[in-house]
């Protein structure tokens, strides 16, 4: 019960920032990417023919995974000593992603201080096999769908997350402009993620 009294208010907020969020961004373009319930058919099965969610399966990886470059000079958010020059992302989502990045780079005007200010430069992380932290099925990391910017300052649960300011919200624009998800504003936080599918049916 004690959650529930923290969680609440976070709860109110995210959703006002949800509906803000709606006001202010262009109209989601028509998206091809797979509602998350789909995402196996659309990516294929990361697991393979072995099965189970315990292990990826190397043939999917090498098959599928490709790396996106990254405009800027970026680290591992939890070590700001190891450089990461790309994300590792599914091939169907990789030209989606390059386009993103791109327009991201001009949007701060090729200023890696921007970069560094808004959060672009501490990498959460791209593809990572992993089941979602509170249930049995994949995240849309282990389709390599999707991929997480700053998560010290975008935790999840967070509800007031900084990408939701507006000086950041170009952020969350330019990838709502090619169709991806921020989870910024879902009923659980997820500030830091952005993922190339859509929200199941009937949710
Ligand atoms: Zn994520």
């Amino acid at each position: 019960m004690v959650a529930l009294t923290i969680v609440t208010p976070l709860i109110a907020c995210s959703l006002n920032r949800t509906q803000d969020l709606v006001l202010s961004v262009p109209p989601m373009m028509p998206s091809s990417w797979p509602h998350v319930d789909d995402c196996r058919s659309a990516y294929g099965d990361p697991t393979g023919a072995v099965g189970g969610a315990s292990k990826a399966s190397a043939e999917w990886e090498a098959d599928n995974l490709v790396t996106v470059r990254l405009p800027w000079h970026a680290h591992a958010a939890w070590n700001s000593k190891l450089a990461i020059t790309g994300l590792q992302v599914h091939r169907l989502a990789a030209p989606s992603l390059t386009r993103i990045v791109a327009t991201l780079w001009l949007q701060a005007g090729k200023s890696q201080a921007e970069i560094d200010r808004v959060g672009l430069s501490a990498i959460g992380g791209g593809y990572n096999f992993r089941p979602v932290r509170d249930g049995g099925r994949l995240s849309t990391h282990a389709y390599g769908c999707a991929v997480d910017f700053d998560p010290n300052r975008n935790a999840l649960g967070d509800g007031a997350p900084n990408f939701a300011l507006a000086e950041n919200r170009y952020v969350v624009n330019a990838f709502r402009t090619e169709g991806w998800r921020w989870g910024g504003g879902w009923l659980r936080p997820d500030g830091m993620h952005f993922e190339a599918a859509r929200l199941a049916r009937g949710r």
